[in-house]
């Protein structure tokens, strides 16, 4: 959600900030904006809409500048249009600021500044940051001049309660850039002669492989040559350069046509990095490297909680069938944005799991750290390396999924879930899973891979049968068990892409309240597995067919349906029950995905969503 690129350098800006923007666009946004310095003034364009328009409208002079900031906004305060867009340059014309987060007491800032003479041009909260930097900057006189433009920003920020993550440029400091951050990401890209920032390594990464990530509450100060980075109260810090591994053609499309479509076609790869070196070498149980958890400690734990949001928290639901059903230990899952308000009791063995892809979900991280302030052990599994959530739990399982791109989670989804496999697997065997259990499983991950590779075989079906139901403007999904969870995020999936009106339920749920929908016009995706809920399924599905209602089963290959009892079938092969949610889950986001394409939808973009939400 929302970006920042800047930079400062020997080298001419040209690609280097628009290649950043560009790579920072799947994390949606709905305008955007850049500032350069040019003969010591402060210009700047914005545009309303995609980059590609900002791209087209910069004037050729931005191009060769050497010192330049820009912005993708997500609106928190204040209409989309231009002037609400980022850069805010500061009433005195002497600062450009970007900002990703949300200022709380702006309109108290505002009120003060403006009994100053400031003024203000947009609705933004961001603004306030701006000319209260230009305030300080004028009180700091007494400043040598080449601290004056540090220090006005650190004493501005004193006085910011909210979030941020911002980059200030000076037409007075023509080769420096003053970036900080307090609860949204910031990354500065060190490289030769010349230093990047960005709330995305993505948006670094066609320029240097070394980063360091900041921490909350640090101010840095860049030339091209060098950066410092302290707190806001002043402390030093040291930085710690650390080497991104992700390669730039992860961040390509190739042979595809969308990220989304890539990134379900690379599930198998994605899964066989996440449990690479994980598995015991007798064959029995998973382990990982960096829980920071002693096992003895980990057998002790009575009662878990997972916090996530969106599609995170669907694996999260899984991982409650999965841990109960093989190390029963009782699991409990939570929303992040709830739990982190709820002050719900934790018993004393409570131990902590956040599922965030990005790793900087905002509500996940503040409920993170308020389960930390409590005193409970925090885990989480994230995608991104050095992510704040990352930092700030005690220990974690990297996903090693690459790159997610495409706003509908997809591939990051399925390793989420086969990591909460593995988990309950190393769980179990610390209790009372058997050894030969703990082998089968081991077996039936291991083979995982192929599996999925065997599923999206199916592709060409499970387009026709997307074509089929294109036009529908609502649609039922529904699932027994561990086919539930993959119910919602079926729904979450089509609604996310399509547009059509979707809800999942537990199959014997629809009798408490969405039978009513059943007609003609709403059709169903029913999830089910040869297991004991078989026979369960078959008679929901009748009670559907009996209301006219049309029936996409999605069913394990041993699964036999009578051919009148369901209108189109997509199968997908017979597995171990650990393994059956993550095979189900292809179908699902296939299908959504033709539909969407099928709907005309900008599937890597859908409105109004954002790929990390990093706003509460
Ligand atoms: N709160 C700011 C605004 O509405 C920043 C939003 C963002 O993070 O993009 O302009």
């Amino acid at each position: 959600m929302c970006g920042i690129v800047g930079y400062v350098g020997s080298k001419e800006i040209g690609t280097r900030l628009i290649e950043g923007l560009k790579r920072l666009e799947y994390r949606g946004y709905d305008s955007s904006g850049l500032s350069i310095i040019e003969n010591k003034q402060i210009q700047h364009t914005k545009r309303v809409g995609r980059v590609k328009a900002l791209d087209a409208a910069l004037p050729k002079n931005y191009l060769k500048a050497r010192t330049g900031i820009c912005h993708t906004r997500w609106a928190t305060h204040g209409d989309v249009t231009e002037k609400n867009a980022h850069p805010h340059i500061s009433s005195d014309q002497r600062f450009a600021l970007v900002h990703n987060g949300v200022i709380e007491n702006y309109l108290q800032i505002k009120q003060f500044l403006e009994s100053k003479n400031y003024t203000f041009a947009s609705d933004t909260d961001s603004e306030a940051i701006v000319n209260l930097i230009a305030y300080h900057f004028e009180k700091e006189l007494e400043a040598p001049d080449s601290n004056r433009f540090l220090e006005s920003v650190r004493k501005a920020l004193l006085h910011l309660e909210g979030t941020f993550g911002i980059a200030v440029i000076s037409k007075d400091y023509p080769d420096e850039m003053i970036c900080a951050r307090r609860g949204s990401p910031l990354i500065i890209g060190v490289g030769k002669n010349e230093h990047l920032i960005a709330s995305d390594v993505n948006a670094l990464t066609h320029c240097t492989q070394n980063v360091v990530y900041l921490n909350d509450n640090e101010i840095v100060h860049l030339t091209a040559e060098d950066f410092s980075i302290s707190t806001i109260s002043k402390v030093s810090v040291n930085a710690v350069i650390q080497t991104v591994d992700w390669d730039t053609s992860d961040a390509e499309l190739g042979d595809f046509q969308h990220f989304m479509e890539k990134e379900i076609f690379e599930q198998p790869a994605a899964l066989k990095n996440g449990m690479r070196g994980r598995f015991s070498d007798d064959g029995s149980t998973a382990f990982f490297g960096g829980l920071n958890i002693q096992p003895q400690e980990l057998s002790q734990i009575d009662r878990i909680i997972f916090i996530a949001c969106g599609t995170a928290w669907h694996a999260c639901l899984i991982a409650e069938y999965l841990i109960e059903r093989f190390a029963r230990i009782p699991v409990e899952v939570e929303y992040a944005s709830e739990f982190r308000y709820r002050n719900a009791p934790l018993d004393k063995n409570s131990l902590v799991i956040a599922i965030s892809q990005s790793g900087e979900t905002i509500d996940s991280l503040s409920a993170l750290k308020e389960a930390k302030r409590k005193g409970y052990k925090t885990l989480s599994i994230n995608n991104s390396v050095g992510s704040s959530i990352a930092r700030e739990c005690d220990g974690g399982i990297y996903q090693h999924a690459g790159p997610e791109i495409g706003v509908a989670s997809t591939k990051a989804f399925t390793s989420q879930v086969m990591l909460c496999a593995m988990l309950a697997l190393y769980l179990g065997r610390l209790r009372n899973l058997s050894y030969t259990d703990g082998c089968n499983i081991v077996k039936a991950l291991k083979g995982l891979p192929k599996l999925v590779e065997k599923t999206l075989e199916s592709k060409d079906i499970i387009q026709k049968v997307a074509k089929k139901y294109a036009h529908y403007e609502d649609c039922l999904f529904l699932g027994r068990q561990l086919m539930f969870p993959i119910a919602l995020e079926g729904a979450l999936k089509l609604k996310e892409i399509s547009y059509i009106h979707a809800e999942g339920y537990p199959a014997a749920e629809m009798k408490h309240g969405p039978i009513a929908l059943i007609s003609e016009k709403c059709p169903s995706v029913f999830l089910t597995t040869n297991g004991e809920m078989f026979q369960k399924s078959m008679a929901n599905i009748k009670e559907i067919k009996a209301r006219k209602g049309k029936v996409i089963c999605i069913a394990s290959q041993d699964c036999e349906l009578p051919e009148d009892a369901i209108d189109d079938l997509i199968q997908v092969p017979e597995a171990h029950e650990i393994i059956q949610p993550i095979l189900m889950s292809i179908p699902v986001q296939l299908l959504s995905y033709y539909i969407a394409l099928e709907r005309g939808c900008d599937v890597d973009k859908p409105r109004n969503l954002a790929k990390s939400v990093t706003v509460e």
